[in-house]
């Protein structure tokens, strides 16, 4: 027996014990064991080097799951994307979170990564088009179960693909919306009702409350009781107290006017009218606290003359 074959013998032990050590779990230690075991491949058996440092990725992944970390921020999931182009599709023998171990497509671990990857991603960077990009990725995956999204932010729970795409899909229209909520209210509630329907169907039910409310905001019209203007979005339009006497409401309806603009003790002005009213009567109090601090300062004077006055004449 040739020193090479001894050696490519022992090299095959070693391998063995790595893949016990990942089978019952052992995460950290398989994961170190893989990484030696690709330094050595590198003589013994070129060809096999690639799978081994992608299952010392993968487990140092589980390890840091296990350990609850963010594999995201430590920098493992980029760590084992890096290798899509070389490893390609193999099918491979591995652990994976959950208790799975068995055969598994290389392809399909790294799209699902690539996938969550570029979602976070997208949300950090408020980026839609990036996250339009996640859509698609996911939607490759479809209705199969997704392996690692229960571990991983932004998801953490268990979803199929073609959710966790129409999740994507939900954020990005709000990104997208989010540009026009000033400019134009109607656009956005156009971007907003896609978000809303998104959501729905990817069964994130909180969200989707959040924005079906932001798009009664955004359809709301009402025309401002100083300026008589018809304005478009809650966010600018403020309701002030006042005395509004049902004289008024008949008024309103007497002129074929918005009766919405008023409530029993409240009406509605437009956002220039209410901050025009507030600076002017901000600015008014400022004057007349003004002029009250120099009363005191004064009467103050008084005061302290009388003392001494007293004082003398005791
Ligand atoms: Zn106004």
């Amino acid at each position: 027996m040739s020193v090479s074959q001894k050696a490519l013998m022992k090299f095959s032990q070693e391998i063995e014990k790595a893949e016990n050590a990942a089978r019952i779990r052992l995460f950290s230690k398989a994961s170190k064991q893989y990484e030696k075991l690709a330094e050595k491949a590198r003589e013994l058996q070129p060809e096999i080097a690639i799978e081994l440092q992608f299952y010392s990725i993968l487990y140092r992944l589980l390890d840091e799951i296990e350990d609850g970390k963010d594999p995201m921020k430590t920098g493992t999931v980029s760590a084992l994307l890096r290798l899509t182009p070389q490893i390609g599709d193999r099918r491979l023998v591995m652990a994976l979170p959950g208790g799975r171990f068995g055969e598994f497509s290389t392809f399909r671990i790294l799209r699902e990564l690539k996938a969550i990857e570029t979602m976070a991603i997208g949300l950090s960077r408020n980026d839609h088009n990036m996250l339009r990009q996640a859509v698609d990725l996911f939607m490759n995956i479809g209705d199969e179960m997704l392996i690692f999204s229960m571990y991983l932010s932004p998801l953490k729970r268990r979803i199929t693909g073609r959710r966790a795409a129409l999740e994507c899909e939900g954020y990005a229209q709000v990104i997208e919306g989010a540009r026009f909520v000033d400019e134009d209210p109607s656009a956005a509630a156009e971007y907003y009702m896609m978000a809303v329907r998104a959501f729905r169907s990817a069964r994130l039910h909180d969200k989707e409350a959040i924005y079906q409310n932001t798009l009664i905001g955004l359809r709301v019209e009402l025309t401002c009781w100083i300026c008589g203007r018809r304005v478009k979005g809650a966010s600018h339009l403020v309701w002030m107290p006042a005395q509004v006497s049902n004289y008024f409401v008949k008024l309103l309806e007497e002129n074929k006017e918005d009766v919405r603009s008023v409530k029993p003790n409240r009406l509605v002005v437009c956002k220039p009218c209410y901050t025009a009213i507030s600076n002017e009567a901000l600015a008014q109090a400022r004057k007349e606290a003004a002029r009250v601090m120099a009363r005191v300062q004064e009467l103050e004077r008084r005061l302290r003359r009388l003392e001494s006055t007293v004082h003398t004449m005791g």
